[in-house]
């Protein structure tokens, strides 16, 4: 597309260095992009393997095809795209901490509650902001956001192939510490589950009120459930009251 041309950004301005993780279309590495004027950004380069299928090719510019019409502090940013020859590159803001499951995992003992409820919140603004724009992202969960620093969260991957998975909400991973959610059972006995009404337990420290948030969140009537933007006013009020301690 023409608009997509803005964005096109000569591949001799940036410099790959290490393996972050592995995509579904190639790995990706944290690189440095030169801009214009001469200043060195820390990148995330996610590379698309030169033998994938041209349709594969596509599917792949199209996550940032939809990174590019976002502008939000916890959306992780599209730099640019090296299209014109091969390899492929899709070039984003850096998010030096990486995923956000293994640094809950990893930083618990300076985690406190006051932060996660931050982290929560920051995210249910970026999701608010998405639903905003009409744009539903089907896949919040805590392996998708990613650290930008101690005190900021950002929601990243917009791959399509992610987004046909089930609606999770992730409040409930970020105070579990990034326990994923029904560990060790099925995804078809996870649906018996939920039909039957079971959910998923209170995480110790968690305050009864922000259970209960969860649990209507969680309702098996899709018009029950809060929008968007009622979490992140609910969220905003909470994150002024809690101090550090846990007290509600
Ligand atoms: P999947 O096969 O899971 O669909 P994908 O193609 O969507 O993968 P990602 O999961 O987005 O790729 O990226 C792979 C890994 O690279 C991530 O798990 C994360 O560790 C790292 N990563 C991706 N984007 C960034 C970023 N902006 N900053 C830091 N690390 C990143």
């Amino acid at each position: 597309s023409p608009d997509g041309h803005d964005y096109e950004i000569q591949r001799d301005r940036v410099c790959l260095m290490d393996i972050l993780g592995n995509g579904q279309f190639g790995d990706v590495h944290k690189g440095i992009y030169r801009d214009k004027d001469g200043n060195e950004i820390p990148v995330a380069v996610k590379t698309c393997k030169e033998d994938n299928e041209e349709s594969m090719t596509e599917k792949f510019l199209e996550e940032a095809l939809i990174m590019q019409q976002f502008d939000h502090p916890h959306i992780v940013k599209l730099v640019g795209i090296c299209s014109e020859n091969r390899p492929v590159w899709i070039v984003m803001e850096l998010a030096k901490h990486g995923e956000m499951r293994a640094y809950l995992q990893n930083n618990k003992h300076r985690l406190d509650l006051c932060t996660l409820i931050m982290y929560s919140y920051q995210l249910s603004t970026a999701l608010s902001y998405l639903e905003s724009k009409k744009f539903v992202h089907r896949d919040i969960a805590a392996r998708n956001v990613l650290v930008s620093a101690h005190d900021s969260v950002k929601l990243g991957d917009f791959g399509l192939s992610r987004w046909v998975e089930e609606q999770r909400v992730c409040i409930w991973e970020i105070l579990m510490y990034g326990i994923k959610p029904f560990q060790g059972v099925k995804n078809n006995d996870v649906i018996g589950k939920i039909e039957n009404g079971e959910r998923l337990p209170l995480p110790p420290g968690c305050p009864p009120s922000l259970y209960n948030l969860m649990c209507v969140c969680w309702s098996y009537e899709p018009s029950k459930r809060p929008s968007f933007s009622d979490l992140k006013s609910w969220l905003s009020r909470r994150v002024l009251s809690w101090g550090s301690n846990g007290s509600v």
